[in-house]
């Protein structure tokens, strides 16, 4: 299904399971064009997903930037950075550099806040088909970062991993998915942080048995 069209005219594709439940797990990978290890990781879990029947009614979203994955930039093709570009209450508070980074252009936050189009599209896809809960896969130092009531999914996540759990990764992050969708709207939110360049079968092996516990918990839990 397309749920928007990126500034170059790429559309931006989510995959929806069964239709008829109210919320949704969602899987994302792509939001940050030069981490293609999590756009990675999401299309091999969209391979094997595709062909069960789940039980749980998904949304996975591989590549939420495709222009910047295209241009291999962490921004989009407006020079956003999109994990900075969500309407939350902090948008647009400085920006303090992570350890070593000298480029602060990479974390512009767009001209408002939900300025870009690959927000607005993802705003209204959440509007229409809730989340349940979302794991968001980037790629820097091996974490997973949770948001808002996403703890459960975080260690279900780091059981199978082993990266630390945290609830801060250093820096504060205005304008996130984790703080719109996890602080601001209580959303079970979770980043999930791959070592960079990880071997895609080593991410796929490791995370396979960890994503369908993250279905059975949700089948359990909050689509109860
Ligand atoms: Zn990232």
């Amino acid at each position: 299904m397309e749920f928007g069209v990126a500034e170059s005219g790429i559309p931006l594709v989510a995959w929806k399971g069964l239709a008829r439940e109210e919320r949704f797990l969602y899987f994302m990978g792509g939001v940050h064009g030069d981490e293609p290890e999590g756009r990675d990781l999401m299309i091999d879990l969209l391979d094997c997903w595709l062909k069960n029947d789940l039980g749980v009614p998904v949304v996975i979203i591989p590549e939420f930037n495709p222009d910047g994955l295209i241009k291999k930039t962490r921004v989009n093709a407006r020079g956003v950075d999109l994990n900075r570009n969500m309407p939350t209450k902090r948008w647009g508070a400085p920006l303090t550099p992570s350890p070593g980074e000298t480029d602060m252009t990479r974390y512009f936050a767009g001209a408002e806040p939900g300025s870009e189009p690959e927000t607005r599209a993802f705003i209204r896809l959440i509007e229409k088909y809730p989340p349940c809960a979302i794991v968001s896969a980037h790629s820097w130092r091996p974490q997973v970062n949770y948001d808002g009531p996403g703890r459960e999914v975080a260690e279900i996540l780091a059981r199978f991993n082993r990266y630390p759990v945290t609830t801060d990764i250093g820096y504060p992050t205005p304008g996130s998915l984790g703080e719109y969708a996890g602080r601001e709207r209580q959303i079970p939110t979770v980043t999930l942080e791959l070592p960079e360049k990880i071997d895609r079968k080593e991410a796929w092996d490791i995370h396979r048995p960890a994503f369908e516990e993250i279905l059975n918990w949700a089948k359990k839990t909050v689509l109860q």
